[in-house]
């Protein structure tokens, strides 16, 4: 497998980077995973994304710790703690940065480990795109050079990506003529995969499992559902089948009005006055053990 971290600012576009590199693996056959991550933050601000790629079905989740390959789309992320460019990087891996510098300037500049390679691909969005900022395309390319993709690959990727951003066809085109560009100039360095040299060491853990009623929502507050009945707004009524329930508590789970309570012995018990019926509960029940019923007829039985 290969690990690939994308650091960029918020509006760069190391996210949709990831996701060219993804889908341009993904048509050749590999197995990718991409996604990014970043809080509730603003435009320059430090995002990363990441994506992995395999032969075989990826089981890893989450940050990538160790990366085979670091993309940073802003030189000034590196000597910015928060953005941990160069966390988890080794001798091994192979760093690509956003510059006009080269890459031996920029590896005695910022003291870096691994293997760096350098392209100034703002210089060619620019000339190419003509708008500062959004280097996705050029991103992406980059790294599928790095890992070894081909480019009528990131050539497919990019058009798919962008136009899912709702980019128009000449814009899209601009990108993939400076992507192109990017992906035959950018300096190769001999890729060492150094994947799961850390899974070695590392022990797989079993997670604990906490019952729902520890994580799930509950109105308790005065002029919340708690004193307002939901139930007139029924058209059809969830009802229990207590002998197909095997009590996995599902239904109680995605309430999303906590209607529904679990009794002493562990079985459900809905909640009328508070069940909207949304009928999520029969939706999720994976023994359809909630039948549902239309509302008058349900009544007329109660
Ligand atoms: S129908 Fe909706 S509101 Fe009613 S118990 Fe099921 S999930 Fe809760
Ligand atoms: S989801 Fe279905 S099987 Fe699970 S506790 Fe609820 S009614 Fe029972």
């Amino acid at each position: 497998m290969l690990a690939i971290r994308f650091h960029g600012r918020g509006g760069q576009g190391a996210k949709t980077a990831s996701r060219i590199v993804g889908t341009a693996a993904f048509l050749e056959g590999f197995a990718a995973q991409d996604s990014p991550i970043y809080g509730a933050e603003r435009r320059g601000a430090p995002v990363a994304a990441f994506t992995r790629i395999a032969r075989a079905p990826i089981r890893d989740r989450g940050i990538i710790v160790h990366p085979d390959v670091v993309i940073v789309a802003d030189v000034s992320l590196i000597s910015d703690p928060a953005a941990r460019v160069l966390q988890g990087v080794d001798e091994k891996a192979v760093v690509f940065i956003n510059s006009s510098l080269s890459p031996e300037e920029l590896a005695t500049q910022a003291s870096l480990s691994g293997h760096v390679t350098s392209l100034d691909l703002t210089e060619a969005a620019l000339q190419h795109v003509g708008k500062r900022g959004a280097i996705s395309a050029l991103l992406g390319a980059v790294a599928g050079r790095l890992v070894g993709l081909r480019h009528e690959s990131i050539h497919h990727a990019i058009a798919r990506e962008l136009a899912e951003l709702g980019l128009a066809p000449s814009v899209i085109e601009q990108n993939q003529t400076a992507a192109r560009q990017c992906y035959e100039t950018v300096p190769v360095v001999a890729l060492e995969p150094i994947t799961r040299r850390a899974a070695a060491s590392e022990t797989l853990r079993t997670p604990v499992y906490e019952p729902p009623t520890r994580g799930t929502a509950g109105i308790t507050v005065g002029a919340n559902s708690a004193i307002r009945s939901v139930g007139g707004w029924r058209t059809f009524r969830p009802v229990l089948r207590p002998d197909l329930c095997n009590g996995c508590w599902l239904c109680f789970a995605n309430c999303p009005e906590g209607a529904i309570t679990i009794k002493p012995d562990g079985r459900p018990a809905i909640y009328y006055p508070h069940c909207k019926g949304c009928l999520d509960c029969v939706e999720v029940c994976p023994t359809d053990a909630l039948t549902v019923e239309r509302e008058a007829a349900a009544t007329s039985k109660t």
